[in-house]
């Protein structure tokens, strides 16, 4: 196979188990992600923070229900045209470029994500798509 003609849908096809959306320490928001979430919902930042969110290492992260899932988990992302940076950025982020050991750790918990590929494959791709995104 040649590589040059891999793109980022060959590498992860998200299979919307949720399984990402459950546990995992938490989805950490950015003071953005407050605004446009609690915009989306028809509350405010601090109406929105005290009634969906806990504060974790002074980061508001949003609660998760009796089973463990995120509460806006409900079999699919119910705010997901303005889902988080952190939601909206799996599995390409930083730390699979600082360590690609990542990649294979997130593959245990992700069904989505193909590891069947070469190291530098797979960095090149989660950089480029790190670079769209901001
Ligand atoms: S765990 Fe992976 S495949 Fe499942 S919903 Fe999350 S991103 Fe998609
Ligand atoms: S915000 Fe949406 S995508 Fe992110 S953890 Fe919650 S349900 Fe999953």
């Amino acid at each position: 196979m040649t590589y040059d003609i891999i793109k980022a849908s060959t590498i992860f096809q998200c299979k919307k188990c949720g399984d990402c959306c459950k546990g995992y320490g938490g989805t950490y928001l950015t003071p953005d992600d407050v605004e446009a979430i609690s915009r989306f919902i028809h509350t405010s930042p601090d109406t929105f923070i005290e009634e969906y969110c806990q504060i974790s290492g002074k980061r508001p992260v949003i609660r998760q229900n009796k089973k463990g899932y995120c509460i806006f988990w409900d079999e699919i992302c119910t705010i997901h045209p303005v889902k988080p940076k952190m939601c909206r950025e799996w599995p390409f982020i930083r730390p699979v470029l600082a360590d690609i050991r990542n990649w294979e750790i997130m593959a245990g918990s992700c069904p989505g994500i193909h590891t069947d590929f070469p190291d530098e494959v797979i960095k090149t791709i989660v950089e480029d798509e790190l670079s769209k995104k901001h």
